[in-house]
């Protein structure tokens, strides 16, 4: 099949990548030039584990293509996703500006039948506007389907290439068959398609994210009160997710959630309930305690420092929003990193793959380094943000021996309180007894 991708973002790179892999021919469009020149000479512009391989295999053999030409790629192609930004607008609302201005320009681009599929987390009802955008300049049948993307930042690759589910929002048969035939390579394994009307997909994303975000905060809301009862938090989550009906996915307390959809899907999702008159009281909670969770580690450090960390070392490990990736998007790290700058503090950071894009925005008011042990040279503190697999088993006599003081704060619940009892380190994490 011939595809467009509109928009070679974290989902339109993925995506383009993984349908060129099962022998579609795929041409990936966006609109800034850089990215794509960067892309045609094979160099990727994201960070994700396994797109290499695929990338430049399905490059080489010319089955992947990148563009700035929308109308070139429109003309060649039978389906064309829009993988395009969604951002909070300033009310809450998904801005649907790049969205509806790209299908604005489709109509008069089609010179046969389309299928346009909105990949983009967008709000119920889009998928009606998207089709009226189109039809303005339309002279050839199309049909707009809705097949949100449920892909995780960090394992994207694989949750494509195997989905737990396909979820397909559309009216038309004709649309369905091309669907249909477009991810049955994907779902050999027996996973499921799920049909749907349009607007039942378009709320299912939004429902998905929002109840993962809910189940987060209610988990980081359980691990604050732990720690003001002197209770465990990693044994109240094994002892909850042994329960069928709970699961143990997914309960892991921390310093808040980030990223580009988590935040914005659910402000958009509360809006949506506020526009239809309906109190979704849930989600104004879960907000509300978001924006507390993602200062909780550094107040606990400006709190253990007597208020005021001026002529004091903070390092940081960890800055992605989320391991195996260099997504910073509403990353907790960003909240930190101000806290402690406000509170005086100097601040050093390493992360595997996020620097680049943390740099971007603090510029020299922190200290990137190169190496993880080198942010801890005469650091008073180490913060722990994001849970990379390297961090896990650091070599503890070693940061000691480079530390001003043996003071570590764990956003992320990494090390056991045995084993930081056991090399005598002042720890705290998250949901846990303090060891002193
Ligand atoms: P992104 O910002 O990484 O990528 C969007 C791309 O669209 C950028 O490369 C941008 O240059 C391009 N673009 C903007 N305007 C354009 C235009 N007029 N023409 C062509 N290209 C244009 O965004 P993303 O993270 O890939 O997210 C895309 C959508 O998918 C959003 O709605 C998001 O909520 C949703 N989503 C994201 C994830 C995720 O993990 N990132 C997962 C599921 C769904």
């Amino acid at each position: 099949m011939n595809i467009a991708v509109v928009g070679t973002g974290y989902v339109g790179l993925v995506s383009g990548t993984c349908f060129a892999e099962t022998g579609n021919h795929v041409i990936c469009v966006d609109n800034n030039e850089s990215k794509v020149e960067s892309l045609q000479n094979g160099q990727l512009t994201i960070y994700e584990p396994g797109l290499e391989l695929l990338f430049g295999r399905n490059t080489k053999e010319g089955r992947l293509t990148f563009t700035t030409d929308l109308e070139y790629a429109i003309k060649k192609s039978e389906i064309i996703f829009l993988a395009l930004p969604t951002p909070p607008g300033e009310d809450g609302s998904a801005d649907l500006s790049y969205v509806l201005g790209v299908a604005e320009q489709l109509g008069e681009m089609m010179d046969d039948y389309k299928v346009i599929v909105d990949k983009s987390t967008v709000p119920v009802g889009t998928a009606e506007k998207v089709t009226a955008a189109i039809a303005k300049k339309a002279k050839v049948d199309f049909d707009v389907v809705s097949n949100p993307e449920f892909l995780r930042e960090g394992v994207a690759v694989d949750d494509f290439l195997k989905p737990d589910r396909v979820v397909i929002g559309t009216s038309s048969e004709r649309a369905q068959k091309v669907m249909h035939r477009l991810y049955e390579p994907f779902v050999r394994q027996g996973n499921p398609i799920y049909f749907m009307d349009e607007r039942s997909a378009e709320m299912t994303k939004y429902a998905a994210n929002s109840y993962l975000a809910t189940r987060i905060t209610f988990m980081n809301e359980i691990a604050n009160l732990c720690e003001i009862v002197g209770a465990n938090v990693d044994m109240v989550r094994i002892g909850m997710g042994s329960d069928s009906r709970i699961g143990k996915r997914f309960l892991f307390p921390g310093v808040g959630y980030g990223g580009s959809c988590f935040p914005k899907d659910v402000q958009a999702l509360a809006k949506t309930a506020k526009d239809n008159d309906y109190d979704f009281n849930i989600l104004n909670s879960v907000m509300n305690v978001n924006n507390r969770q993602k200062h909780v580690l550094s107040e606990k450090i400006i709190k253990h420092f007597g208020g005021d960390l001026t002529g004091r070392t903070i390092a940081l490990w960890g800055l992605a929003f989320k391991p195996n990736t260099d997504d910073i998007r509403e990353a907790p790290a960003i909240y930190i990193i101000e806290d402690l700058l406000a509170a005086g503090a100097t601040v050093t950071a390493y992360d595997p793959e996020a620097m680049e894009n943390m740099r971007a925005l603090f510029g020299d008011k922190v200290n990137f380094v190169e190496h993880r042990y080198d942010a801890l040279k005469d650091a008073s503190c180490l913060a722990i943000v994001t849970e990379w697999s390297i961090f896990r088993t650091p070599d503890f006599s070693y940061i000691a021996e480079l530390m001003k003081e043996k003071v570590i704060f764990d956003g992320r619940n990494l090390y056991s309180l045995e084993d930081m009892e056991e090399i005598g380190f002042y720890y705290n994490s998250i949901g846990r007894n303090s060891i002193d």
